[in-house]
């Protein structure tokens, strides 16, 4: 079968490899009718994690079910579902208490496992023809049949449920305000979701200007960085106080205006931006160890963070991958309810073959290229 194939920094092919297969009574395969690329992926592309060459790409997958081994009772060929980014057991003790993203059996040493992802468990991702998704009865969600809303159930594999998470973290309740930064794909979905569960004010911090006009468009008030110190815009666009909660849909790889890296900067400018006692939620990345990273702390995941202005604030934060399956199940109802409509973010579907460019445009951030959905059947 066909599959997008890491090789070096910046070079990824569409390239024959074994089969997906039922390796254990547990798994299904399921023929991929999309896969998302992820700001995660650039991770990975851009060298920072030490990635080693063969690696299949690919967390964000839905298709159809193509075969199930004689342990799986909910799942059946020809059902159409989509996988959360976490691979998870279900019967470990953070899946039991709904934290999928943290699964204490699939990837030892590490909490949680993912699909086509380094250090995160040996699973391979679904940039692809086919996927082996294993505990299926677990991780596959049921979508209605058809072909209807693709492109929105597509994005509950991660982006849509992890900009949820973000606001469930930051603890956004209604008639708050909330300050996100990065209007990539997850930051877009974070001020999606602030809006439906209520937010008065949303404000999107990018420099991205066809990022910006997209959360403009959803109702949010976007910001340069470029050409505002974002922390005092926030600041007068609040009478002085700075918003109600903040959220980090930008992680460590955050730059400073002309491209240059600078880590903590986002939470730093978050401690800025938000008021007195109020609740960051971050869900950017910060990786542990980063080999190709910018300086010798950021190799270790090590930040100047300005902990005395966030002590002294009062601030509180909470962190982390999203636990895809504690909300994909709600939001995908929403979709069919046409009540959500998160592919406002789509900007390309392709096929497969043509990974290697998509993943060069949304690296570069190329005007237009916000979110990529690759599509084996096109
Ligand atoms: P992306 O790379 O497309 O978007 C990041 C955006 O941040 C870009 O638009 C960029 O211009 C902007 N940015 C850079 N520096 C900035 C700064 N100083 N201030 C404001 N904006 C800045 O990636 P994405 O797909 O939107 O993902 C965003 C982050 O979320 C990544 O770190 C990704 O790994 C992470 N992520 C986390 C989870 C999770 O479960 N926690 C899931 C998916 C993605
Ligand atoms: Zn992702």
């Amino acid at each position: 079968m066909k599959a997008v194939v890491y090789h070096e920094p910046y070079s990824v092919s569409v390239d024959e490899v074994t089969d997906a297969r039922v390796e254990s009574p547990t798994d299904a395969v399921i023929r991929i009718t999309t896969s998302a690329i992820c700001g995660s992926d650039l991770h990975m592309y851009e060298g920072r994690t030490g990635a080693e060459a063969g690696i299949v790409f690919g967390h964000e997958n839905m298709g159809i079910v193509e075969e199930v081994g004689s342990g799986v009772a909910s799942v059946k060929k020809g059902d159409r579902v989509v996988l959360p980014f976490n691979v998870a057991c279900g019967f470990c003790r953070n899946c039991q208490a709904g934290r999928t993203g943290f699964c204490l059996t699939v990837n030892k040493g590490f909490a949680g496992g993912a699909y086509g992802y380094v250090s995160m468990g040996p699973y391979r991702g679904g940039q692809a023809e086919y996927l082996r998704v294993p505990f299926a009865d677990f991780n596959c969600l049921q979508l209605p049949k058809g072909t209807e809303h693709e492109d929105d159930f597509a994005l509950l594999a991660d982006i849509f449920p992890t900009g949820y998470h973000a606001t469930e973290l930051a603890e956004v309740g209604p008639g708050e305000s909330v300050c996100v930064f990065g209007a990539g794909p997850v930051g877009l979905m974070a001020a999606y979701s602030a809006l439906l569960r209520g937010a008065s004010r949303v404000f999107v911090v990018d420099r991205q200007k066809d990022r910006l006009r997209l959360a403009e468009q959803i109702g949010a008030t976007p910001i340069d960085y470029t050409r505002h110190d974002a922390a005092e815009r926030i600041k007068e666009l609040t009478g002085g106080e700075g918003t109600d909660k903040g959220i980090d849909a930008v992680g460590y790889q955050a730059t400073v205006g002309e491209g240059e890296e600078q880590p903590a900067m986002v939470l730093n400018t978050l401690v800025e931006a938000v008021r007195p006692t109020g609740m960051l939620g971050v869900v950017g990345l910060y990786v542990p160890s980063d080999p190709g990273g910018p300086s010798e702390s950021a190799r270790h995941g090590e930040l100047l963070f300005t902990m005395g202005r966030f002590f002294e604030k009062g601030l509180r934060m909470a962190t982390g991958q999203a636990n895809v399956k504690a909300y994909n199940r709600q939001l995908r109802d929403l979709i069919i309810a046409r009540r959500a409509t998160p592919s406002f973010v789509v900007s390309h579907r392709l096929p497969l073959d043509q990974a290697p460019l998509a993943y060069d445009r949304f690296d570069k951030r190329v005007d237009g290229w916000t979110k990529v959905l690759l599509k084996p059947d096109l």
